[in-house]
Protein backbone atom coordinates (compact mmCIF):
# COMPACT_ATOMS: atom_id res chain seq x y z
CA UNK A 1 0.00 0.00 0.00
CA UNK A 2 0.69 3.40 -0.59
CA UNK A 3 0.73 6.45 0.82
CA UNK A 4 1.00 10.57 0.38
CA UNK A 5 2.22 12.88 -2.31
CA UNK A 6 2.79 16.36 -1.24
CA UNK A 7 2.60 19.47 -3.09
CA UNK A 8 6.06 21.45 -2.35
CA UNK A 9 4.71 24.24 -3.86
CA UNK A 10 7.73 25.10 -6.30
CA UNK A 11 6.06 23.39 -9.40
CA UNK A 12 4.21 26.25 -11.22
CA UNK A 13 1.84 23.50 -12.67
CA UNK A 14 0.97 22.38 -8.82
CA UNK A 15 0.64 25.79 -7.63
CA UNK A 16 -1.85 26.53 -10.75
CA UNK A 17 -4.56 23.22 -9.03
CA UNK A 18 -5.73 22.42 -6.48
CA UNK A 19 -3.46 19.69 -4.84
CA UNK A 20 -2.44 17.94 -1.20
CA UNK A 21 -1.69 21.83 0.77
CA UNK A 22 -3.14 21.20 3.81
CA UNK A 23 -4.34 17.81 3.75
CA UNK A 24 -2.14 15.20 4.93
CA UNK A 25 -5.17 12.55 5.42
CA UNK A 26 -3.51 9.54 3.64
CA UNK A 27 -0.47 9.83 6.33
CA UNK A 28 -2.41 8.49 8.77
CA UNK A 29 -4.85 6.57 7.01
CA UNK A 30 -2.93 3.81 4.71
CA UNK A 31 -0.31 1.36 6.18
CA UNK A 32 3.38 2.09 4.90
CA UNK A 33 5.11 -1.02 4.65
CA UNK A 34 8.80 0.84 4.55
CA UNK A 35 8.06 2.51 7.57
CA UNK A 36 6.03 -0.14 9.29
CA UNK A 37 3.64 2.25 9.60
CA UNK A 38 0.24 0.53 10.65
CA UNK A 39 -2.73 1.95 8.87
CA UNK A 40 -5.10 4.70 11.21
CA UNK A 41 -2.07 5.67 12.74
CA UNK A 42 0.04 9.31 11.80
CA UNK A 43 3.12 8.98 10.88
CA UNK A 44 5.99 9.88 12.86
CA UNK A 45 7.20 12.10 10.24
CA UNK A 46 4.42 13.59 9.39
CA UNK A 47 3.23 17.41 10.46
CA UNK A 48 -0.43 16.96 10.55
CA UNK A 49 -2.10 19.54 8.12
CA UNK A 50 1.51 20.99 6.99
CA UNK A 51 3.29 17.89 4.96
CA UNK A 52 6.04 15.50 5.29
CA UNK A 53 9.15 15.94 7.43
CA UNK A 54 11.54 13.77 5.20
CA UNK A 55 9.84 14.93 1.82
CA UNK A 56 13.37 14.23 0.20
CA UNK A 57 13.83 11.18 1.06
CA UNK A 58 9.94 9.56 1.70
CA UNK A 59 9.78 5.95 0.91
CA UNK A 60 8.76 4.92 -2.93
CA UNK A 61 5.02 4.39 -1.73
CA UNK A 62 4.56 7.93 -0.61
CA UNK A 63 6.15 9.42 -4.17
CA UNK A 64 3.48 7.66 -6.18
CA UNK A 65 0.54 7.28 -4.09
CA UNK A 66 -1.95 9.86 -5.41
CA UNK A 67 -5.82 9.26 -3.95
CA UNK A 68 -8.52 10.12 -6.18
CA UNK A 69 -9.08 13.62 -4.89
CA UNK A 70 -5.67 14.56 -5.92
CA UNK A 71 -5.97 12.43 -9.64
CA UNK A 72 -8.63 14.05 -10.72
CA UNK A 73 -6.83 17.69 -10.09
CA UNK A 74 -5.60 17.47 -13.45
CA UNK A 75 -8.79 16.28 -15.27
CA UNK A 76 -11.39 18.27 -16.97
CA UNK A 77 -13.57 17.48 -13.86
CA UNK A 78 -11.59 18.17 -10.92
CA UNK A 79 -13.48 16.93 -7.55
CA UNK A 80 -14.76 19.94 -5.28
CA UNK A 81 -12.05 21.27 -2.49
CA UNK A 82 -14.58 20.57 0.15
CA UNK A 83 -14.09 16.54 -0.64
CA UNK A 84 -9.96 16.80 -0.12
CA UNK A 85 -9.96 13.76 1.97
CA UNK A 86 -8.83 15.92 4.84
CA UNK A 87 -12.32 18.16 4.80
CA UNK A 88 -14.55 15.09 3.74
CA UNK A 89 -12.79 12.79 6.24
CA UNK A 90 -12.77 10.08 3.41
CA UNK A 91 -9.72 8.82 1.52
CA UNK A 92 -10.63 7.84 -1.74
CA UNK A 93 -8.63 4.83 -4.06
CA UNK A 94 -9.33 2.03 -6.13
CA UNK A 95 -8.65 -1.39 -6.59
CA UNK A 96 -9.22 -4.77 -8.78
CA UNK A 97 -7.54 -2.78 -11.63
CA UNK A 98 -9.23 0.22 -11.27
CA UNK A 99 -12.62 -1.03 -11.52
CA UNK A 100 -13.92 -1.10 -7.83
CA UNK A 101 -13.81 2.36 -5.67
CA UNK A 102 -12.62 2.31 -1.98
CA UNK A 103 -13.04 4.54 0.47
CA UNK A 104 -10.56 4.30 3.41
CA UNK A 105 -12.58 5.79 6.84
CA UNK A 106 -11.12 7.07 10.00
CA UNK A 107 -12.49 4.67 12.62
CA UNK A 108 -13.58 7.78 14.70
CA UNK A 109 -15.37 8.71 11.29
CA UNK A 110 -17.10 5.70 10.25
CA UNK A 111 -20.08 7.73 8.69
CA UNK A 112 -18.23 10.27 7.04
CA UNK A 113 -18.91 8.42 3.42
CA UNK A 114 -22.72 8.93 3.92
CA UNK A 115 -23.01 12.82 3.66
CA UNK A 116 -23.09 15.32 0.55
CA UNK A 117 -20.13 14.42 -2.04
CA UNK A 118 -19.18 11.63 -1.25
CA UNK A 119 -22.59 9.87 -0.98
CA UNK A 120 -23.13 11.47 -4.48
CA UNK A 121 -20.10 9.66 -5.72
CA UNK A 122 -20.98 6.22 -3.83
CA UNK A 123 -24.17 6.48 -5.49
CA UNK A 124 -23.35 7.23 -8.87
CA UNK A 125 -20.77 4.84 -9.22
CA UNK A 126 -23.17 1.98 -7.71
CA UNK A 127 -25.42 2.77 -10.46
CA UNK A 128 -22.80 2.27 -13.06
CA UNK A 129 -22.35 -1.01 -11.95
CA UNK A 130 -19.38 -0.97 -10.22
CA UNK A 131 -18.16 -2.26 -6.41
CA UNK A 132 -17.72 -0.11 -3.18
CA UNK A 133 -15.83 -1.24 -0.80
CA UNK A 134 -15.77 0.62 3.24
CA UNK A 135 -12.18 -0.08 4.52
CA UNK A 136 -12.47 1.09 7.99
CA UNK A 137 -9.90 0.21 10.97
CA UNK A 138 -9.16 -3.90 10.17
CA UNK A 139 -12.77 -4.15 8.29
CA UNK A 140 -13.30 -4.26 4.50
CA UNK A 141 -17.01 -3.78 3.61
CA UNK A 142 -18.86 -4.08 0.21
CA UNK A 143 -21.55 -1.98 0.17
S1 LIG B 1 -5.12 12.11 0.88
FE1 LIG B 1 -4.86 12.79 -1.26
S2 LIG B 1 -4.92 15.03 -1.17
FE2 LIG B 1 -4.56 14.28 0.92
S3 LIG B 1 -2.31 14.28 1.17
FE3 LIG B 1 -2.91 12.22 0.46
S4 LIG B 1 -2.74 12.29 -1.78
FE4 LIG B 1 -2.78 14.41 -1.06
S1 LIG C 1 6.92 9.51 5.11
FE1 LIG C 1 6.07 11.52 4.70
S2 LIG C 1 4.67 11.25 2.96
FE2 LIG C 1 5.10 9.22 3.83
S3 LIG C 1 3.44 8.87 5.31
FE3 LIG C 1 5.15 9.76 6.43
S4 LIG C 1 4.73 11.95 6.46
FE4 LIG C 1 3.45 11.05 4.86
Amino acid sequence: MAVAHYNNGNCQERMNMNSCDGCTACCKTMKIQELNKPADTWCQHCTIGEGCGIYDTRPESCRVYECIWLQTQRGAKPLALELRPDKSRVVMGVTNQGDDLVLYLSPDRPDAWKRGGIARIVAETRAKGFTVMIKCGDRLQTL
